[in-house]
This record gives structure tokens, sequence and C-alpha cells, in this order.
């Protein structure tokens, strides 16, 4: 094999309807990006979905039909005049977001009046809306009334705020591009073709995704890259961790990944990006890789992956085990047999079950952080890292940081954030990493510091005593080599 596919947007919906995407200013029902050229037609009774043909519109109606009905009221206005109605009293400032909020609420009573989960490009309609930029309200169709030209990702009610917003919008417009460019490449389904040789000896990690990618083909656009980066975000956050953390990496013959609160459709559970990531260590004979979440569908049990002939040749072994269970919940036979190396948890969310009855995260943090395997988890932003540790905390006060920093080896693919957190309208997954210390090394340290330890461990604590304070959030710190 000289080379794998990922195929682009791997994380896509599911069905039919999985691949379209709703913009302000694309059509809903074609996708086509006509980027604005000519004048969009709004649906008149939901106001929520713009088409660029009375055609495209009629083949539409039948699938937009209920979701669409939700939203008549009367004296028409639709969706947008709910939101309005519900902003009354608002500062011009305030509107924009509290029309948002307002209609990102509106996706659970659609869900619950449908009997369905909705389709994204639904989703998108409510948490995208025609709501200017600048003063949250929409305008007049017709001249003057309209989106960015460039990326068609943003709306203006008129010239006026659409030429008032250009300085601020200028640092997102190009992403707006390249979200929508993502968009189109994952509704072709078009797979990128990544050079996938063995390396021959071990190398440690350029120091971004987009320099590792290109390093293996320099003429990637960007598109091709954030498709790529999208399954390669997992297994080289895991490399990249082990990186920092584990001296022994690269001589290890034996690899064993948890993968923690894992979900359809996330994480990869095909064999090929877990593929490349043994391609990066010649010395390793065997990656298990254990995908473990009650959310887990699909078969179950271990799959023994079928490699490439370089890989047969060393007669390497990769094996991809799924478990839909909660983490502390998994038989004790299963969790004994694959001791793990690092244990991850992507996108983990810790902090958004916290206080609520369903939230299981606590069982499986006091499993998680006691034994000598490190943890890691990432988070969509740096206020959700800060948060996600917060919850973390008050399930096992005694947890050390060890890195904590915007991950170099995040995906490239920007995700449009309707809440617009930290003042960014996009995020990433993986975006931000946390590595904690293994629980083993935490407690050593906690002894130490009541009892008198020997010389060389007090050096050590002073290391990490070091580690905590620059470990803190927001600063890139790299723990010194554990020796
Ligand atoms: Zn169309
Ligand atoms: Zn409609
Ligand atoms: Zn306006
Ligand atoms: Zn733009
Ligand atoms: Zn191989």
């Amino acid at each position: 094999m000289s080379g794998t596919g990922l195929t682009a947007g791997s994380s896509g919906g599911s069905g039919g309807s999985g691949h379209r995407f709703h913009y302000p200013g694309i059509c809903h029902g074609c996708n086509f990006p006509n980027l604005c050229a000519a004048p969009l037609y709004r649906c008149s009774q939901c106001h929520l979905v713009m088409y660029c043909h009375r055609g495209c519109q009629a083949r539409d109606w039948p699938n937009h039909k209920l979701f669409c009905e939700l939203y008549k009221v009367p004296g028409g206005g639709g969706a947008l005049q709910m939101a309005l109605v519900a902003a009354a009293g608002a500062s011009d400032e305030e509107r924009l977001q509290r029309q948002r909020e307002f209609l990102a609420g509106l996706r659970v009573t659609a869900s619950l009046a449908l009997g369905r989960r909705l389709h994204r490009h639904e989703e998108e309609a409510l948490l995208f809306p025609r709501l200017c930029e600048v003063c949250g309200m929409t305008g007049p169709l017709g001249a003057g009334s309209g989106c960015c030209p460039d990326c068609c990702g943003v709306y203006y009610c008129c010239h006026d705020h659409l030429r008032e917003d250009r300085e601020q919008h200028r640092q997102w417009c190009e992403l707006y591009k390249l979200c929508s460019c993502c968009n189109q490449q994952a509704k072709n389904r078009e797979a990128i073709t990544l050079p996938t040789a063995l390396d021959q000896e071990y190398r440690p990690l350029a120091p971004t995704m987009e320099k590792h990618i290109l390093s293996l083909a320099s003429r990637l656009r960007p598109v091709a890259v954030a498709g790529a980066s999208e399954s390669l975000t997992f297994p080289l956050t895991a490399l990249y961790v082990l990186q920092q953390v584990w001296p022994g990496l690269a001589t290890a013959p034996v690899l064993t990944l948890h993968v923690v609160g894992a979900e359809d459709g996330r994480e990869p559970r095909v064999a090929a990006p877990w593929e490349y990531l043994m391609h990066r260590l010649p010395v390793l004979a065997r990656l298990h890789v254990l995908l473990v979440g009650p959310g887990l569908g699909g078969p179950q049990g271990c799959h023994r992956a079928a490699l490439c002939q370089q890989c047969r040749d060393k007669d390497r072994q990769l094996v991809v085990e799924c478990r839909r269970a909660l983490y502390h919940n998994l038989p004790q036979a299963t969790a004994a047999a694959t001791p793990p190396t690092l244990r991850l948890a992507f996108n983990c969310g810790f902090h958004e079950w916290e206080g609520d009855e369903g939230d299981t995260w606590p069982d499986s943090f006091t499993l998680m952080a006691d034994d000598a395997a490190p943890l890691a988890f990432t988070s969509f932003n740096h206020s959700e890292a800060q948060r996600d540790l917060a919850a973390l905390r008050r399930a096992k006060p005694e947890v050390q940081v060890s890195l904590a920093l915007p991950n170099p080896y995040r995906s490239t693919r920007p995700l449009r954030d309707w809440t617009r957190e930290d003042g960014a309208h996009m995020y990433y997954t993986n975006q931000y990493l946390t590595v904690l210390q293994a629980g083993q090394a935490g407690q050593r340290a906690a002894q130490d510091t009541g009892e008198e330890g020997e010389q060389e461990e007090a050096r050590e604590e002073g290391k990490q005593g070091e580690a905590r304070e620059g470990g803190q959030m927001g600063e890139q710190h790299t723990l010194p080599d554990t020796t």
C-alpha cells in the first residue's frame, strides 16, 4: 500500500441528508456555491432558508415541508419573527445574541415535534440564520440586503452594516470560506490520499498538524489538509501526547490506547488512521485501540485489521476494539487484558454533564486517574478546557496537570460556533489539549510532601511542582522529561 484514502468529513451526519449544510448565503436546496452572484429567494413561511431558484425550492419542498410548518406564524415572518418577539427590549448589541439563543433553543422543540433528530442542514438553519451581524435585524429582500459576498457565511441587513462590520469580519472571512469548501468536499465524498510509507526510523512529529501533512504532500490545498486532519487528529494527538510524556515511545513494542467516552461518528473505528500512527513507530509490533463509550453502536468486540504489505512483512498487529459501555463498567477481563499506555477522552465535555443526574464521569475519573497511565483530554476551546478540568477536579482534587495547551495536532477544519464563545466564530475538533500526570506519580508526590523523601525523589517532586505552576491553562508548557 503506497497511500491511504482518508475520506473527508468522516464525522459527517448519517443518511442521504447527512452531507447537506446551511449557510445564510448559499442555496439551502442544492448547496451550490453561487458566491452570492445571484439573489436568493427566501422561504416565505419559515424565513429560515433561501433558494437559488424556484425549481430548487419545489424540489426541496417534500423534505422541508414538515420542518417549515413548525414556523407558520400569523402574519408571516416565521421563526425570525418569533425570535424578534423573544428578544423584545434588548439593545442593538444584545439583540443578535438573544435571538440566536432563542433560535438555537428551537432545535429541541422541533425535534420533539417531528419525532426525529433534526438533519444537520435543518439544525444549521436555526443556528446560522439571516440576522444582521451589526443590528440583529433581518432586512427587506433585494438590493443592499445580503451576505458577505466573499464567504456567504454572515448576513447584513443593509450595505451600511456590511461596511461597518468589514474590519471585524475580515479575520473570519477566509475561515468561513474554508468552512464551506470543507462542506462541499465532504458532500462530494472526496477522498484524500496521503503517502503512508512506514518510517524507517523514529522521527519526532512536525510542530503542527498542518506542517506534518504538508511535509507529506506539499501541494495540498487548505481544504485537503483540513479533510485529512479530521481523522488524523485522533491518532496524531495520541502520538503527540506520548511523545511529550513517555520516554519509552520510540522503542516500545506494544502500545495500548483507551479512548474513553467514544461516540459514533467521532473517533475513527476504521483501521486506516490508527495504522497511520503505527507507520510513525517503526519498532512497534502491536497497537491495540480500545474505544469505549455508552453511545458506541455498531459491531462490538475486537477487530483485527488487515494491514498493508509492509506491516504484514513485519508481522505487525492492529486491533480495534469497540465496547458500548461506561468505562468503569467494563468487564474486568476486558480492562485487565489491555492495560493502557495512555487514556484519551476526545472532545470530552466533562463539564456539560456536571450536576446532571446522568453524569457518569466521576466514577470513570476514579478509575482513570489512579494508575500509571496518563489521561489526556481535549476540549473545543480554552474556556471549555478550563471547565472540563474544574469538573474533573471536583471529583478528583489531587490530579496534577502536566500539559495544557492549544493542541498542535487539532483538526485544521474550522467549524462554526454559533455561541461565539471567547469571541471566536470558529472552533476545531480537539482544539485544546490537557494532559494529567499519571496517578501513581501524583500519589508519590503527595506522600513525599508528608515524609522525608530521598533526595532523588525530592528533586523530582521539585520538578513536578514546577510543572504544576507552569501547567496552568493558557500557557504552553511542556513537562520536563522524567528521568
Ligand atoms: Zn439551489
Ligand atoms: Zn420554509
Ligand atoms: Zn443591520
Ligand atoms: Zn466573508
Ligand atoms: Zn501498514
